[in-house]
């Protein structure tokens, strides 16, 4: 299965490796136990003894900036968002499975740092430091005395935003097997043909060429190895993508679109999913419909339906195509003109599409 090596691995750097012989038992509490990143770039951890900790960093892409994350044992109790200043955009400290705490250090936009210089060194058993960069204008400290308190004991940085673990509930993509699977992903329309055109000039043919190409970074995020039929504002007829797909031996196609209703009606909206057969085109369509209505509060269910479009009709694998709302509607034009719907939506696709996989296997 060599062709689904993801390019992931190498983005991931390893920046340091600390070899210690305890283990801790996979229940026991985080070994994280204080940590701050000091005004001078510096970030301190502090732990439990002998803890085995693993570092990583990973390049920026179109859903996050570079991050730079630590891999303590030990389960933390509560996830939490730490906002950043200067040039960290945020500080994310979490459990990526059970048994594990993991700390996600989010640089902004425009930052530039020199992982390949980095170093984590062991000061003793329990501490560690980092330098992560040079602030170039003054950096507050952030940082966490006692990590398994309660959120009123942190006392280093008041401004803190701790963000409600449901209030980004979406955000949470499941983990499913790394390169196994292949998804090929159809923004519908592109070139000459825009597709639909909504409220104030809004194009079909953008927003989901952007949606598509956000869904292809998270679910290559999650070890997906996903291809796009198109890339640009390219005109691309219907064969092709089908073909594509089909030569491609994907597992997955997901065609995705934006509805206009005719006469442009403003007070149709609703998104609605469609396949053409099989329980597995029915199963992948209903996943997919569910996730995009939690992200599209009071826009109607259309709901999951038998269609006979081209592009999932021909093609081999479970296909379905998707309508994330109607430009022509008051309500999605508005939602789908933001950039964070868009990201919304697509986390909802990705993760509609990670469910229909993991119940495969
Ligand atoms: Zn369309």
């Amino acid at each position: 299965m060599t062709k689904f090596l993801n390019s992931k691995l190498f983005r991931y750097l390893s920046i340091f490796l600390l070899l210690n012989t305890v283990i801790l038992p996979v229940k026991s509490s985080s070994s994280l136990a204080a940590w701050a990143l000091q005004s001078n770039g510096i970030l301190d951890l502090r732990t439990k003894s002998n803890t085995n900790l693993k570092a990583y960093f990973q390049k920026a892409n179109r859903i996050y900036g570079d991050r730079f994350w630590v891999d303590f044992p030990g389960e933390l109790k509560n996830p939490r968002i730490i906002k950043g200043n200067g040039p960290i955009k945020e500080i994310r400290l979490g459990k990526p499975m059970s048994g594990k705490t993991r700390m996600v250090i989010e640089f902004k936009e425009k930052t530039n740092l020199k992982p390949l210089t980095w170093k984590m060194v062991g000061l003793d058993q329990n501490t560690w430091r980092i330098k992560l960069f040079t602030p170039n204008a003054p950096f507050k400290k952030i940082g966490e005395g006692v990590v398994e308190k309660k959120k009123q004991n942190i006392k280093t940085n008041k401004k803190s935003i701790y963000i409600k673990e449901t209030a980004n509930n979406f955000l949470k993509l499941p983990n499913i097997k790394q390169n196994k699977f292949f998804v090929v992903i159809d923004p519908g329309h592109g070139g000459p043909d825009p597709g639909a055109i909504g409220i104030g000039g809004i194009r079909e043919t953008d927003i989901v060429l952007e949606v598509s190409k956000l869904v292809k970074d998270l679910l290559s995020d999650k070890g997906v190895k996903v291809m796009l039929t198109r890339k640009n504002e390219v005109d691309l007829d219907l064969p092709p993508r089908v073909s594509f797909a089909n030569k491609m031996d994907a597992d997955v196609f997901v065609s995705i679109h934006a509805n206009a209703s005719r006469g442009k009606r403003r007070d149709i909206n609703g998104l609605e999913t469609f396949y053409f057969r099989g329980w597995r085109g029915r199963l992948l369509a209903k996943r997919i419909q569910k996730q995009i209505l939690r992200v599209s509060p009071g826009s109607p269910d259309r709901g999951v339906k038998q269609g006979r479009f081209y592009v999932i009709k021909n093609t081999k694998m479970p296909a379905v195509l998707v309508e994330i709302g109607f430009l022509t509607g008051r309500l999605d034009a508005r939602r789908l003109e933001k950039a964070a719907h868009r990201k919304r939506i697509a986390y909802a696709i990705s993760k509609g599409i990670l469910e229909y996989l993991s119940k495969l296997g």
